[in-house]
């Protein structure tokens, strides 16, 4: 086996194993299994460090999309603006509700939404945006704000890659009207199964999802909106909160290893590096680079015992999922993006040494091909 791994779930609770295990045998003694303190500790902590009044726990990150498109009472007829290159979710979270996903391509420099196209898709019909923080970079709001705000549009970020990424003073969950994230374990606050969070400034919309979440009622037995399941799991939440704490370090050791592969792979031949907005600062979910002959540059990369993946190999209008409605359109960048992109190994699991042994040998299977 590679002495890298291209993500390591099982590091964090191997480095906060006593931490972790008190944790959960706390919630295990409290008699709360669904609610209770632990939950509420959690989404308190959660949206103070978001720098936001309510967080609520959900069951998942797509919910975490779907129920303020809900609670905005978006539907069939509305119209709703998301990238062409995200991961599928976004486009699904749209699809639930009975809106139509409108498509906008990706800017070839950052690979998030481009913002110039966004402000040609707005239409009378548009009820939402939703701009993706992808890989962990966060999209420069402050146009998005401004035309949101003079067309009354409803700006929803989703953020379940960029937990802590910033623009300007600000993080990722209050840049918008609110915010979706997920803590699939796999994410950079990652829980130990499904989990995740909205949050927003918006005291009736946070109200709102809350009821969604839970039947529909804020008083049990007491139904005043047609809601359904979605909840953050006491377990998760208190497992969330340990992680919680030490988050700033684990992104900085990713701001580390991303710098190293700026530095190391900056210039090689056909390479294109990943590249932030100016103004933000990514917290480097993933590490995506692009080469036109991708898969001989993957295949050789495995070679030389360095893993790798592809975000994502298929573009949402080709997946099975949406092609009869939307195969037919052309996202030229998007496309090149899919076609084009490998990530690399990036995570706390990864050492700054080992992200200069990988870099390395990408220069050296480059030479290679
Ligand atoms: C992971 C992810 C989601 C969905 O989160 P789940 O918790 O897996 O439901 C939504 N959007 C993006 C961009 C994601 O990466």
């Amino acid at each position: 086996m590679s002495r890298f791994s291209f993500l390591d779930v099982g590091h964090t609770y191997r480095v906060l194993q006593d931490e972790m295990d008190a944790a959960w045998r706390a919630v295990m003694a409290s008699g709360y299994y669904i609610g209770g303190t632990a939950l509420e500790r959690f989404e308190a902590d959660y949206a103070k460090w978001c720098g936001v009044r309510h967080c609520i726990g959900l069951g998942n990150g797509l919910e975490a999309l779907v129920l303020p498109l809900r609670a905005r009472g978006i539907g069939p007829g509305d119209e709703v603006i998301v990238p062409a290159h995200t991961f599928i979710a976004t486009w699904l979270a749209v699809a639930q509700t009975g809106a139509t996903v409108v498509p906008v391509d990706a800017d070839p420099a950052t690979m998030n939404i481009d913002l110039d196209a966004v402000a040609r898709a707005v239409t009378p019909r548009t009820r939402a945006i939703i701009p993706v923080h992808l890989y962990g970079a966060p999209v420069p709001m402050a146009g998005l704000r401004d035309l949101a705000r003079t067309q009354g549009i409803f700006l929803l970020e989703d953020a379940a890659q960029a937990h802590g990424g910033m623009e300007g003073n600000r993080k990722a969950g209050a840049l918008g009207d609110a915010a979706g994230f997920s803590f699939y374990p796999g994410k950079n606050l990652g829980a130990f199964g499904d989990g995740g969070a909205l949050v927003t400034d918006d005291d009736d919309l946070a109200d709102r999802v809350r009821m969604l979440a839970n039947y529909g009622s804020r008083v049990k037995y007491h139904h005043e909106l047609p809601g359904g399941n979605s909840r953050l799991d006491p377990l998760q939440a208190a497992l969330l909160s340990v992680k919680l704490g030490h988050l700033e370090a684990w992104t900085e050791r990713r701001r580390e290893i991303a710098a190293v592969y700026d530095r190391a792979l900056a210039g090689l031949p056909g390479l294109r590096l990943p590249q932030g907005a100016p103004g933000t600062a990514p917290v480097w979910h993933l590490y995506v680079i692009r080469h036109p002959r991708r898969e001989a540059l993957q295949a050789a990369l495995a070679a030389l015992e360095v893993p790798t993946a592809l975000h994502y190999p298929v573009a949402n209008h080709h997946s099975g999922a949406f092609r009869a409605e939307y195969g037919h359109l052309s996202f030229p960048v998007t496309e090149e993006i899919c076609a084009t992109c490998l990530s690399l190994p990036i995570g706390p699991h990864l050492s700054v040494a080992d992200a200069e042994e990988i870099a390395a040998r990408v220069g050296q299977a480059l030479r290679g091909l």
